[in-house]
């Protein structure tokens, strides 16, 4: 198959491109497109066999469900069921946004999408093009990330390509994502509602709004489809914490370790730390820590980038557990796990 790239200017969105786009999914093709976390492989969700196509492209397991995406906070009726004041409040203020609903599925949506679940994750994307391309499709769509299963997820057309050139129809090329992390998962059919995967909302800005949601509980496997093991590179990756050392004297000694091994090592160091290292390695920096934002819209990219480079071993410096830094620590933990831990 070839995979047509065509580019979208998200500031003025071509019409017939657009049409181009929306023609696919309703063919039942592969599009990918950008949304403000990453860039999702979308399929029309109302049909199946459109479904069946993102698991094989992706090689990704039929346990594993597919976000549901919608263009309009009103379309949640037809994808979802019993939805109350409380779901219509955190909608209101989260919409559109990167903030993915689990909640009771309506009929309409295929057990495919679902992976045989009675309950649907949906969310309203906060991404022009994105948005766009649903209302032109007139259906939902269903879209994870469009990356090769397990690999980091893609925050730039170029990474889509690299993982699924030949594997789907088209992708739609709309720049780089800006938050660059997964939308945080809310599971509102349980009680207590539950995050199931921290992501680009800050979950203490939820729990304000609604303070009957459980705090984050960690690394817990909640529900199908989250691996332990995810979000991987090739290199093998070892994240850093605090200790008794500095973190620049810790990452340095185990960086010794392995250069006198023979291997490429790369160190992924904040920019508080960057004059704390110079030698024999390919030092990439994540960004500030005083802005975890930033930190996260760079990480995939930077994973990416050390696999391009041929680095064998990433020694990552650990960030905060605050904010958006649960959830880079929760990616950058989940890359760390090794293949025996799947
Ligand atoms: P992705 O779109 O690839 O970032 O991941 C989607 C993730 O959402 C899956 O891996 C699941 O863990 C989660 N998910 C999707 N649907 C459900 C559901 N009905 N219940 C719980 N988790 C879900
Ligand atoms: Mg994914």
């Amino acid at each position: 198959m070839e995979t047509k790239l065509i580019k979208f200017n998200p500031d003025k969105i071509d019409s017939l491109l657009l049409q181009e786009a929306a023609r696919v999914i309703n063919g039942g093709g592969l599009v990918a497109f950008p949304t403000e976390t990453v860039y999702g492989l979308g399929a029309d969700a109302l049909n199946p066999l459109s479904c069946a196509k993102i698991f094989e492209a992706k090689n990704r397991p039929l346990n594993d469900p597919l976000i549901v995406h919608i263009a309009d906070k009103q379309d949640i009726f037809k994808v979802a069921g019993e939805i109350y004041k409380r779901t219509l409040g955190i909608i209101d203020e989260f919409w559109p946004g990167p903030l993915t609903l689990v909640l009771k599925k309506s009929q309409n949506i295929p057990q495919i999408v679902t992976a045989g679940l009675e309950t649907v994750a949906v969310r309203m994307p906060d991404n022009p093009i994105a948005l766009a391309l649903i209302k032109e499709a007139q259906t939902p769509i269903a879209a994870p990330s469009a990356n090769l299963f397990g690999r980091p997820s893609p925050t730039t057309a170029q990474h889509v390509f690299d993982d699924l050139k030949g594997r789907i129809d088209m992708i739609v090329d709309g720049g780089k994502t800006q938050v660059g992390v997964e939308s945080t998962i809310l599971d509102l059919t349980q009680t207590p509602s539950r995050i199931l995967r921290p992501g680009g909302i800050d979950i203490e800005a939820l729990r304000r709004l609604s303070p009957d949601i459980e705090s984050y509980q960690g690394n817990r496997i909640l529900s199908p489809g989250m691996f332990t093991r995810h979000y991987s590179p090739k290199a093998r990756v070892i994240v850093v914490e605090d200790g008794n050392k500095t973190q620049p004297e810790r990452v340095k000694d185990i960086a010794s370790e392995f250069i006198s091994q023979g291997y490429s090592v790369g160190i992924m160091a904040k920019d508080e730390n960057k004059n704390h290292y110079n030698g024999d390695f390919n030092l990439k920096i994540l960004g500030p820590e005083k802005n975890l934002a930033l930190c996260a819209a760079n990480l995939y990219s930077l994973l990416r980038e050390f696999d391009k480079d041929g680095t064998q071993i990433i020694i990552a410096e650990s960030v905060k557990e605050d904010g958006l830094g649960i959830t880079i620590m929760d990616r950058l933990r989940k890359a760390a796990a090794k293949e025996s831990d799947v």
